[in-house]
């Protein structure tokens, strides 16, 4: 009998192997601390993680609907005291393995962007390799530094809600953000990667959009 334990916020799994040894695994990140039993083993790849792990459950969405997540985001980016804006992390089976708010306010980070923070924190849980399978959503256009986190990332796709263009509008000169103007298509085209771009996506220009209402006026 297996038995799921919850230590630090992260699901382990136990199983008594004889009277001193158990099997254990780290559901969330599919990490086997000791391996004793092929049979086991494949046990949990294939009946226990399905259950536990989201991650495995999930079929590619919509471009809108993984954008109306990342728009969710922007505003809980807004309502904490930063920049309303805000990106996920979606690896090739559909699946949301990070959701990043802009943070250049709080944490007092000059580059705490959306994107350019989450292209960090995946460098640092991800291969390169794996990456370059990943889509990275962003309720706005991605900025120079954005594009160049990305591309330094190894992300191979990118998904926008709007231009950077229409955020130049809302934003105009506003200090906090004086925006480029300068689309990530052609900072991708200086580079030596097939980064594709998709955006902006029409269904959801006007919904990201609106999250800026009021704040930059
Ligand atoms: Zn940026």
């Amino acid at each position: 009998m297996a038995v799921l334990k919850a230590v630090s916020g992260q699901l382990f799994l136990y199983k008594k192997i004889d009277k001193t040894k158990y099997f254990v695994i780290n559901v969330e990140k599919n990490y086997i601390h000791e391996r004793k039993s092929v049979i086991l083993y494949s046990y949990i790849q294939k009946k226990v993680l399905p259950l536990f792990s989201r991650r495995r459950i999930m079929s590619y969405q919509s471009h809108e609907y993984y954008l109306r997540r990342a728009i969710e985001v922007s505003k809980e980016a807004r309502a904490a005291g930063n920049t309303p804006f805000g990106a996920l992390l979606v690896d090739k089976e559909g699946n949301i393995l990070m959701e990043q708010p802009n943070i250049e306010i709080t944490e007092k980070i000059c580059t705490g962007h959306a994107e350019a923070t989450l292209a960090a924190r995946a460098s640092h849980e991800y291969s390169r390799e794996f990456l370059w399978d990943c889509t990275l959503y962003t309720t706005a256009e991605p900025c120079a530094m954005c594009a160049g986190a990305i591309y330094w990332a190894n992300i191979g796709r990118v998904v926008y809600g709007m231009t950077e263009r229409r955020l130049l509008e809302l934003t105009g000169s506003n200090e906090q953000n004086p925006t480029f103007d300068l689309p990530c298509r052609e900072v991708f085209a200086r580079g030596q990667k097939d980064i594709q771009v998709v955006g902006p996506v029409k269904e959801v220009e006007v919904e990201a959009a609106k999250v800026h209402e009021g704040f930059w006026d």
